[in-house]
């Protein structure tokens, strides 16, 4: 699996060395203030190994999407204010990426010290992972560690190009996506179930096509699942439906058949007769959708039915909420997903941005093996492609 063997901040003698760390500090803002700090804290444990183990620690990270000039709205000032209250150490914030305040400050940093760059993205070369930024931004530092996962999918310069400079790692965060989602891929405890869902199966062609190769059980749901009901023979009414796909939802049901791997599709559906969260609803058959209704959510019973798989997995790979989550009258799937993952012993794993904040915020995360950090990313990684922010990394010794 790619990734599985890359080498690790503690791979390292970091000692006295400087260390350009790339972070997700992508944090979201309100007036000008963190709304949450939860990505600042999660980055802690790398910077405190470095710290700890007298590194000269020179972080950076985007924030926003400033359009590759320097723009106080995208300033990485509050970010370094934070940083320096967590760590209880100052955190000095330079004027710009690579210019002359990033080297004057890098050159004066002591052993366990901490520095911040400016926002990368306020470099042009930044996104277009420009060799000339990347190897400004090399000559910095004497190692390079990744620990940004959440644009380990982007080869940029922060992310990827400056690999090509100095030898490189991955922190943590990094460590822990690839041991466990790169784990269970390469090396499953079975029954291995892989549950899909999420608006469309057009955005989930890679990983379904990824997953079938490896599960023991697909599970679908959520909008997508209605491709395949129709691509059965099942009229779906207003549900969304991807008619240039149903050959391809035909296709797959045809390969898990060949594979041996049973596809669960919902037995029962939520519909409801608009699009609205305060819409009229009843759950009916999934092969008697009225034709003027659409199916928001998978029914009661279908919970039922997964949960009774999730809770004799030895692994569950979740993708994608089950239904229109974000309206209460249609949250009843996922929160029955979310809750049969927290009380199986299974490994339990959730990638996918939507899919990862609903079981957040419906509190189930404290209960999950692994939540993925990045929705892009995790997407990609479970499509089996090689991220560039991951691959640039030095491979270990054998
Ligand atoms: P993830 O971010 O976890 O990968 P997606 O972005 O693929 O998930 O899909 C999430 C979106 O799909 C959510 O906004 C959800 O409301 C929507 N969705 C799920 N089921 C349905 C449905 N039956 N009809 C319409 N939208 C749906
Ligand atoms: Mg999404």
């Amino acid at each position: 699996m790619a990734g599985l063997h890359k080498k690790t901040v503690e791979n390292f003698d970091v000692a006295g060395k400087r260390v350009l760390v790339r972070c997700d500090f992508n944090v979201p803002m309100e007036d000008g203030q963190i709304a949450d700090d939860k990505r600042i804290r999660e980055s802690l444990k790398t910077i405190r190994y470095l710290t700890e183990h007298q590194a000269r620690v020179i972080l950076c990270s985007h924030l926003g999407r400033p359009k590759g000039e320097a723009d106080p709205k995208y300033s990485m000032a509050p970010v370094a204010e934070r940083l320096s209250q967590l760590l209880g150490q100052p955190v000095a914030l330079a004027a710009d990426v690579v210019g002359p305040d990033a080297q004057r400050l890098a050159g004066q940093l002591q052993d366990g010290q901490v520095m911040l760059l400016e926002n990368v993205r306020f470099e042009p070369g930044e996104t277009k992972n420009d060799p000339e930024l990347a190897r400004r931004m090399a000559s910095l530092a004497q190692l390079y560690i990744n620990d940004a996962f959440g644009t380990a999918h982007r080869a940029h310069a922060s992310t990827a190009g400056v690999a090509d400079y100095l030898p490189s790692g991955c922190g943590y965060l990094i460590q822990k996506e690839i041991e466990i989602m790169g784990g269970a891929l390469e090396n499953p405890k079975r029954p291995f179930v892989a549950i899909l869902g999420g608006a469309k199966v057009s955005d989930k062609i890679g990983v379904i096509q990824h997953l079938l190769e490896k599960v023991d059980t697909l599970i679908i749901g959520g909008g997508m699942g209605y491709t395949f009901l129709k691509a059965k023979g099942w009229e779906v009414g207003r549900s969304l439906c991807e008619m240039d796909k149903l050959e391809l939802a035909a296709q797959i049901m045809e390969d898990a058949a060949g594979r041996g791997v049973r596809l669960m599709l919902p037995q029962d559906t939520v519909v409801a007769d608009d699009f609205a969260a305060d819409a009229n609803t009843k759950v009916v058959p999934s092969n008697e959708i009225p034709a003027d209704w659409e199916g928001l959510d998978i029914g009661p019973e279908t919970v039922k039915a997964y949960a009774a798989c999730i809770a004799g997995a030895g692994t569950v790979v979740w993708n994608g909420p089950m239904g229109k989550c974000e309206w209460e009258a249609f949250a009843g799937g996922t929160r029955g997903v979310a809750q049969a993952m927290a009380e199986s012993s299974a490994i339990t794993i959730v990638g996918g941005g939507d899919s990862a904040a609903a079981v957040e915020q419906m509190g189930f995360a404290d209960r999950i093996t692994h939540i993925s950090t990045g929705g892009g990313a995790s997407l990609e990684f479970l499509e089996g492609k090689e991220l560039p922010g991951i691959a640039c990394l030095d491979d270990q010794a054998e």
